[in-house]
């Protein structure tokens, strides 16, 4: 990471297959996973974490290294991808619920700065990602945030 704590935190859905137990959110993290790997050569998957509507919260590259998950921003923010599509619902309670908890321990531990901007992946670049109604959600959230991003590579 460029620089700890960083400024800005995106919200992902992986707009494929929900889980609500933990071996099969398990299955899908690894398949993410082998995917990031094999089909896009990345070393390992593009997340920081993962969030399964089991109600746990899955570390991909965690708060210390750079993901790969929101181009132009990666050095600078970290994000989590909920698992599921979540363009005509939103994520269970347990979900929204560990997320919330995950921004938290991200901020007590010094990686998130206390006053984080929070975006969904699409205030970044043109995509439907993390879905409609989960955007929706973000929007109401304290920490979301209307300024403007501005790239930085
Ligand atoms: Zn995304």
């Amino acid at each position: 990471m460029e620089h700890l704590p960083v400024d800005l935190f995106f919200i992902h859905h992986t707009s494929e297959q929900s889980c609500t137990d933990p071996a099969h959110c398990i299955k899908i993290v690894q398949g993410i996973q082998n995917y990031h790997i094999e089909h896009n050569g990345w070393w390992d998957i593009g997340y920081s974490f993962l969030v399964g509507e089991d109600g746990n919260v899955y570390e991909g590259r965690g708060w210390k290294r750079v993901g790969a998950h929101t181009y132009g921003f990666n050095s600078r923010s970290l994000a989590l991808s909920f698992i599921g599509n979540f363009e005509n619902r939103v994520p269970n309670e347990k979900a929204l619920n560990a997320a919330k908890a995950l921004l938290q321990c991200g901020v007590q531990k010094g990686y998130l700065n206390p006053s984080y901007r929070l975006y969904g992946h699409r205030d970044a670049l043109p995509t439907e990602c993390p879905g409609t109604s989960l955007y929706n959600l973000i929007n109401t959230w304290p920490h979301y945030s209307t300024i403007p991003l501005r790239k930085s590579q």
